[in-house]
């Protein structure tokens, strides 16, 4: 399948930050074979006109917990120990495997109609996540999360490699499957050291939450006389790729231990002003070589899947934690959106638009009053732009969505579906409470 993209303007994120002013893209099979002008004897199968329509790459979300989209609106104006324990975790233990599948789709087909082309998910009944991630035509990177030692939820250590090695590479190679531990305050250091040294025998990588309130910081200290991060990396944690979601609070021997393992943080701006847990400092992390994605996180705490509403949010908040108009200045929060997930969930060949690389993109409909005029395109990308503008895009080299439908998925049945399903897990939930409180 061949398709030309013409008059289209294009923010390539390439090495050099390149933007094309009405160019072509062309796409044959999953790979881009030109950006910037048709090649001469391309004969598309079908050409969209690109006018008033701005390219850029897809969004990877680095950190998120799909199907938590059932809770969205469930658990509001909580301080984070109370936002789990009194509402995230006891709906939780109300989800099954279907709460878990409608809830995907859900997740789904809002990440894809606000440009999301993959997300790095965290949770529970990950096959039937899978399942979803094959037939949306989306990319992910997928995670049996597990709490404690692993044998107290869900499945086991077993489970959970069982899991990645039948979905690593499966769905013509758009999913990619790791070990997840779900925090070092979770998860004592002997199963993160078991977990680690597994994940390095089968060449897989790590997800896992790290360092998310300065008490988390205080009580490893107290009990294992080390910081999280250096914890991570004295059970061998780090030895693998892994990719530390959240991340905030660092001391200096931590940052530079995460630049020397090459861990990618999962930056997600809108958890931490909803759940009022603190800024961290990005341009600190890069300025060390901290390789920095972006995530939405699960909509519990977010409360909505829209990537570019995080990349709004990253620049913002780190310009007013930094008192530096200057942090994250051009598209360096599109870089970090883009191929910084891309790399960390195993997908080097995304992230950018240039021939040879993947054809994972995204149309932005500019003929609308917010985007116009158009000095600077990528700062309209990042300041102005909305999720629902985005017209199309491109996973793979495959149509996923087209002014306003969702050609994979049936939406319309998933939101009925979604509804009735959060609406059982809740009556479940009350159940639970009540025996809680009689
Ligand atoms: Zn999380």
């Amino acid at each position: 399948m061949k398709t030309l993209i013409k008059d289209v303007d294009i923010v390539t994120l390439d090495e050099k930050g390149t933007v094309i002013r009405g160019g072509a893209i062309a796409i044959d099979g999953a790979f881009l074979v030109a950006v910037g002008k048709t090649p001469e004897d391309f004969a598309p199968d079908t050409t969209i006109d690109g006018t008033n329509h701005v390219a850029v790459p897809g969004f990877f979300n680095a950190h998120c917990h799909a199907s938590m989209s059932l809770v969205r609106g469930y658990a509001e104006d909580l301080p984070l120990d109370r936002w789990f324990n009194e509402r995230v975790w006891v709906a939780e233990s109300a989800l099954g495997p279907e709460e878990v599948r409608v809830g995907a789709q859900l997740a789904a087909c809002e990440m894809i109609r606000s440009g999301t082309v993959a997300f790095n998910d965290h949770y529970f009944y990950m096959d039937h996540v899978a399942e979803v991630v094959e037939a949306s035509g989306m990319r992910a990177s997928l995670t049996w999360c597990q709490f404690g030692t692993g044998k107290e939820v869900g499945v086991d250590l077993e489970g959970a490699l069982a899991f990645a090695e039948r979905w690593n590479g499966k769905a013509e190679g758009r999913i990619r499957a790791m070990l997840g531990p779900h925090s070092p305050y979770v998860c004592p250091p002997a199963f993160l050291r078991e977990i680690a040294a597994l994940a390095k025998e089968k060449g897989l990588g790590l997800h896992i939450h790290l360092a998310e309130s300065g008490e988390q910081v205080s009580r490893s200290l107290a009990t294992h006389g080390v910081t999280p991060t250096r914890l991570l990396e004295d059970t061998g944690v780090l030895d693998v790729p892994t990719i530390a979601a959240h991340a905030l609070y660092l001391s200096d021997d931590d940052v530079a231990i995460l630049a020397r393992r090459g861990a990618t943080v999962a930056y997600c701006p809108i958890t931490y002003m909803k759940l009022a847990m603190g800024p961290g400092d990005v341009p600190r992390l890069l300025r060390a070589g901290v390789s920095v994605a972006l995530g939405t996180d699960g909509p519990a705490s977010n409360n909505d899947m829209d990537m570019k509403e995080a990349v709004r949010f990253l620049t913002l908040l780190q310009k007013l934690a930094c008192r530096d108009a200057e942090a994250l200045a051009g598209d360096a929060s599109l870089r970090v959106a883009t191929q910084a997930g891309a790399r960390a969930m195993g997908f080097p060949e995304a992230g950018a638009l240039e021939a040879g690389r993947a054809a994972d993109l995204v149309l932005f409909d500019f003929d609308k009053p917010h985007l116009v005029p158009r000095h600077d395109l990528v700062a309209n990308l990042v300041h102005a732009a909305k999720g629902s503008d985005v017209s199309h895009v491109f996973v793979a080299g495959k149509l996923v969505y087209a002014d306003g439908t969702i050609l994979t998925l049936d939406e319309e049945k998933i939101r009925a579906e979604a509804e009735r399903a959060a609406f059982r897990m809740v009556s479940r939930d009350l159940t639970v409470l009540r025996a809680y409180t009689s």
